[in-house]
């Protein structure tokens, strides 16, 4: 079907205050044809009734490792773009031109091909070690001639490092985000960096302090016009990583098995007692400072860190709306993150991330309406990629073929080997 109509109770364009009502979204070859009244539609136009159902923007995951066992998860919740930030670089390149040219396995990609780390990478796969600034300039050259979207700089890269990898992206063109670790975000945002991930470097996000004190840092990040990926989810699963209720979600059919095991033994389920209740500390701070640097204008993306323990592939990101809607950020606000602002992020804003004529046909229809009960965005409907309307069984059939096989890519071999401590 190529050319039909979705006629639901009420659309979210993925930028507006509020829902529009009695409008019906067109789509043609892939694209929004147009967005008009119902009443209006062409006699004959197939229309696909969603009756109490709010369609908005497919979701975009802005902080994932993919796997390809993780396709169709993203999409049976209604995710239909990720950014991987962390990976093999060929290996991810060949996924982004899979998934671009197979519209039903899984969400577009975004890429940054291998994260830049010291000369010794944490995660051996999806890393690249660097010793010294012109290696790290060589890498990044070479990412960006092969075709990454964007760049990504990790923990060991000192303050020299960084402002290298940083100035040399810049000078081709590309933005630049980094899990910060020898750097704080202090320095990071000096240095230009664009866009942090999981509030890494941003000491004061972390403990109990004053507005004043918050925002000594978002001065600096709005200076700098600094976004910020926090990722609570993440944090939150790790310092609960005991939590038996995870085991009983219903939505963990989507995961691999083999990634589930690797939650099951993950090594801070066993190890100290101190840093699970550090990160159980710390949740309520970095909530804390999210609701400031959203207030104050701060530009916060959404992503995930899919699939480290307990992050269901794209149902993750409904827990981390979750999250959001926790701190006190307003449902709309939260799922602005999730589709215009991600998109923007991602280089996508003329594309997707909100409906529009022109822009891909990436939707989402869920029941109830998300806007005022955020936890509706759960309520999947119907889902459509790029025009095609992706079917649930089909989902359902390729996962049971892709569950039969080990994954085999950098993410999952990388966190094999950090769970046996082979490394
Ligand atoms: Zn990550």
């Amino acid at each position: 079907m190529d050319y039909f109509a979705l006629v639901a109770g009420q659309i979210w364009d993925g930028r507006a205050d509020d829902v529009i009502r009695d409008m019906a979204i067109v789509v043609g070859a892939g694209f929004i044809e147009s967005i008009m009244p119902v009443a209006q539609l062409p006699p004959g136009l197939h229309r696909v009734e969603l009756p109490d159902c709010t369609l908005l923007p497919g979701m975009i995951d802005a902080h994932v490792h993919y796997s390809a066992s993780m396709g169709p998860g993203f999409l049976a919740a209604g995710v239909t773009t990720i950014r991987d930030v962390g990976n093999d670089l060929e290996w991810i390149l060949q996924q982004r031109e899979r998934h671009a040219a197979d519209l039903s396995i899984g969400p577009a990609i975004v890429c940054c091909g291998h994260l830049h780390d010291g000369v010794k990478p944490y995660w051996p796969r999806m890393g690249k070690g660097v010793a010294n600034p012109d290696e790290l300039r060589l890498s990044i050259r070479h990412h960006v001639a092969r075709g990454v979207d964007q760049v990504k700089l990790y923990t060991e890269l000192d303050m020299e490092m960084l402002s290298a990898g940083v100035a040399e992206a810049h000078s081709l063109g590309k933005f630049v985000l980094a899990h910060l670790g020898k750097t704080k975000a202090e320095e990071a945002c000096r240095a230009g960096l664009n866009e942090i991930e999981h509030f890494s470097g941003c000491d004061v996000a972390w403990k109990a302090a004053t507005p004043e004190e918050d925002d000594a840092l978002i001065d600096l990040l709005l200076e700098h016009q600094v976004i910020m990926n926090p990722t609570l989810v993440v944090w939150d699963r790790l310092g609960r990583i005991l939590d038996r209720s995870f085991h009983y979600d219903e939505r963990r059919q989507w995961a691999h098995p083999c990634h589930l095991d690797i939650w099951n033994r993950y090594l801070s389920r066993s190890g100290p007692q101190a840093p699970r209740l550090r990160l159980q500390e710390a949740v309520p701070h970095l909530k804390r400072f999210l609701l400031r640097a959203h207030q104050r204008g701060v530009m916060i993306a959404l992503g995930t860190d899919t699939p480290f323990p307990h992050l269901v592939p794209g149902f993750s990101v409904h827990d981390e709306l979750a999250m959001y809607a926790d701190a006190g950020i307003k449902p709309v606000d939260a799922l602005r993150s999730a589709t215009s602002i991600n998109a923007a992020v991602l280089g996508l804003g003329g594309k997707t991330g909100h409906l529009a004529p022109g822009l891909a046909a990436d939707l989402v229809a869920v029941q109830g309406n998300p806007l005022e009960h955020i936890e509706d965005i759960g309520n999947v409907a119907c889902v459509v990629r790029g025009g095609h309307i992706i079917d649930r069984q089909h989902l359902l059939s390729s996962l049971r073929m892709i569950s039969a096989n080990q994954p085999d890519d950098a993410i999952t071999n990388d966190l094999l080997d950090y769970i046996y401590g082979r490394r």
